[in-house]
């Protein structure tokens, strides 16, 4: 079908009412594009996509990725899957399918419509790393049958059939390996870190420390993140990634709670609870690989975004724990 304007395209974004998802929609439809967004609203809600209900270039799907879709795009991001370890670990097993069944059926797509097709890979392919920072050439170190398996497997078996459809079928893929990511819009309750904390210090309740809390983790602001994924994808089909995507700024959760309890002036104590298995001791991304290839790197200092994500919590937490 010809289209009306040639810069225009119509992009696919599964998981687009999750947390990063909704940012890289607002991106896409500022920079005029159509977006068809899909998503099952497992962990996304609609709240996040309020503000597009009128939008002309907009439209939600609700669908679940583990079985087949058929659609017409120009354009895919493959962002659907749960990412926090408590939404992920909730039912293991739709975990895996959603990663494995869902890069399956979003690659049968995309050879079928001859689509670029970008796929929101993770650090956790590094498990818990022996080499520090990560580069993307270090294979990682993932406990196969462990209470994080389903997400790390699963994110590495889709990986696998990236590469596949690249090498046996032509596709032209786009992997990007996401650092721990924070900003607006994070679940206010999947207990990942920079949430927690943060609700936690406006609430006055105790900040909820996993082990000693010297283990280490760098924090992207959202922003940054969603400048990366338009970079990799405006690549020629040589870039295919894998591409490590994050801040190497890195600090321990004990850092972390300290600057969350000064920037909100909350009097919560520190409580120490037992660390969770597997649970990585540090990371670190290494992006010399998405310098030289996109000139891309963070520009959101820690500080200044969780400035951004702790206002956003002061203005919606009543709401969003009303719901
Ligand atoms: P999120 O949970 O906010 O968003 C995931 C979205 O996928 C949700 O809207 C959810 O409803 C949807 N979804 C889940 N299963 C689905 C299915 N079977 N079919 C259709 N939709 C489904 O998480 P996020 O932080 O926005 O993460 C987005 C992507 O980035 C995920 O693939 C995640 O693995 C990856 N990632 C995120 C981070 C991070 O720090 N946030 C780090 C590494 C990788
Ligand atoms: N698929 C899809 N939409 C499409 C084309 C394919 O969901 O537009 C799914 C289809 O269900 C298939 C999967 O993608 O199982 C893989 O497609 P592929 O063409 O690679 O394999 P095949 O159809 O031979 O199994
Ligand atoms: N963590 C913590 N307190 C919390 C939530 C998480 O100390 O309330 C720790 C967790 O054990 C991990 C780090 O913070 O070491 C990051 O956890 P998150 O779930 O955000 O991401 P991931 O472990 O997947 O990197």
């Amino acid at each position: 079908m010809a289209r009306l304007y040639d810069s225009r395209k119509r992009i696919l974004v599964t998981g687009g009412a999750g947390f990063i998802g909704s940012h890289l929609i607002d991106r896409l439809l500022e920079q005029g594009h159509e977006v068809l967004c899909v998503d099952n609203l497992f962990t996304g809600t609609k709240r996040n996509l309020d503000h597009l209900h009128n939008h002309a270039r907009f439209e939600l799907m609700r669908h679940d990725v583990t079985f087949p879709l058929y659609v017409e795009v120009d354009e895919i991001y493959n962002l659907a899957c749960p990412a926090s370890p408590v939404h992920y670990q909730h039912d293991p097993v739709q975990t895996t399918k959603t990663s494995v069944h869902g890069a399956i059926n979003i690659l049968g797509l995309a050879k079928r419509l001859k689509a670029k097709v970008f796929q929101a890979s993770t650090s956790e392919v590094y498990g818990d790393p022996s080499v520090h920072p990560q580069p993307e050439d270090y294979w990682g170190n993932v406990n196969p049958v462990g209470p994080r398996s389903c997400y790390d497997e699963g994110k590495r078996c889709a990986e696998t059939l990236f590469f596949d459809y690249h090498r046996q079928h032509g596709l032209e893929i786009k992997v990007a390996r996401i650092f721990n990511t924070y900003g607006p819009r994070m679940h206010h309750a999947d207990g990942r870190v920079v949430s927690n904390f943060i609700v936690q210090a406006l609430q006055g309740d105790p900040i909820t420390i996993y082990g000693d809390g010297s283990q280490t983790r760098s924090f992207c602001y959202v922003d940054d993140l969603v400048e990366g994924f338009i970079r990799l994808m405006e690549t020629g089909p040589e870039t295919t990634g894998p591409i490590n995507l994050g801040n190497p700024g890195e600090f321990t959760m004990l850092e972390l709670a300290e600057k969350i309890l000064s920037m909100t002036g909350s009097r919560s104590k520190l409580e120490f609870l037992e660390l969770p298995q597997d649970d990585p001791k540090q990371r670190q991304p290494d992006i010399t690989r998405a310098k030289e290839a996109l000139g891309w790197e963070p520009k959101v200092q820690l500080e200044e975004g969780l400035r951004q994500t702790i206002d956003y919590f002061k203005h919606r937490l009543p709401e969003l724990t009303a719901a």
